[in-house]
């Protein structure tokens, strides 16, 4: 769904061949518990928050995660050229911490169906390795709060776009201007006049001076959510509605309902709903046909546009 403000329903065509084991019960990963703590523990940030001036073009933190062109990050109001690079940093330590801790079972949601310590088995695979995983922010490119960069057997979008069709996978290119809830500069005037009802001299302004932050432009706030869920994407798991939705219900689940809901009585019964469809192992256990036969004749399907219903 590319809409402005709303969050985009990212991209990814073909989920990898990856199905569970078959257990019978759920159980929690002890390995993935003692592998998710030492990859935090490599997380050394002292350095950088002890570093003045521009990193440019950027730092490396942990297991070779590469954080590139990231100052204005989140919101365009850093006190120091380094913040945004150890917020971007955090967040992303902070993202797995949460996220990792409860797809292996380990988390607040207790134990979900064996498949899901399977990803988190594969995406721990992919952060400990040598292998250069890329953040990068952008300014007003995409529709995207974030792209994820997909395995290479995918399609891939934003290629006319040089910034993000150069980061190799995997990697996340994150739209400070989207994240902040900016205006963007590359509407049409009319847009400007007609749809953001802005008068000739707030145009002028806001493609001279300032962008405009706009109250009907969600600014992104959990933002350990947002980068945890683009690195689920680095597994091959795309937007469905037809099928179980790999990304979304960990979101759901691990990370408290919505973005885009504040109210918080909602939050937990979606987060209840997305928590319970992980944990259910005919689901889990079924090959992708009676998965999707499954998803429908559960009403799982249910769960994503009874969320959007409540968004704010
Ligand atoms: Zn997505």
């Amino acid at each position: 769904m590319l809409r402005v403000g709303i969050k985009i329903s990212f991209i990814l065509m073909v989920t990898l061949a990856v199905k569970s084991v078959a257990l019978a019960d759920a159980v929690s990963d002890k390995s993935a518990a003692s592998r998710i703590a030492k990859l935090l523990a490599s997380f050394d940030l002292e350095p950088f928050i002890a570093q003045q001036g521009n990193p440019a073009p950027g730092i490396t933190v942990g297991p070779a995660i590469r954080i590139e062109n990231c100052k204005n990050y989140p919101y365009h109001n850093q006190q120091s050229p380094m913040q945004g690079y150890v917020m971007l940093a955090n967040d992303i330590r902070e993202g797995l911490r949460i996220g990792l801790q409860c797809i292996s079972g380990n988390g607040p949601a207790g134990p979900l169906h064996p498949y899901h310590n399977q990803q988190a088995s594969l995406l721990l695979d992919i952060l400990e390795s040598n292998h250069q995983k890329t953040f990068r922010c952008v300014e007003d490119k995409t529709f995207a709060y974030a792209v994820a960069i997909a395995p290479p057997e995918q399609f891939k979008y934003y290629e006319h776009d040089q910034d993000i069709s150069e980061i190799s996978y995997p990697g996340v290119a994150i739209d400070t201007y989207r994240v902040s809830g900016f205006l963007s500069r590359k509407h049409e005037p009319s847009a400007y006049r007609d749809f953001f009802k802005l008068d000739e001299q707030q145009i002028a302004e806001h493609l001279a001076g300032n962008p405009k932050r706009m109250q009907r432009l969600h600014r992104y706030e959990n933002r350990k959510e947002l980068v945890f869920h683009e690195m689920v994407h680095w597994l091959g798991h795309a937007h469905t509605n037809m099928s179980p939705d790999v990304v979304d219900l960990y979101e759901a689940c691990c990370f408290g309902g919505s973005d885009f809901i504040s109210d918080e009585n909602s939050n937990k019964s979606f987060q209840l709903r997305a928590c319970n469809i992980l944990k259910d192992t005919e689901l889990w256990d079924a090959n992708q046909k009676q998965q999707t036969r499954l998803w429908r004749k559960k009403a799982y399907d249910q769960l994503k546009p009874d969320m959007r219903n409540m968004y704010d």
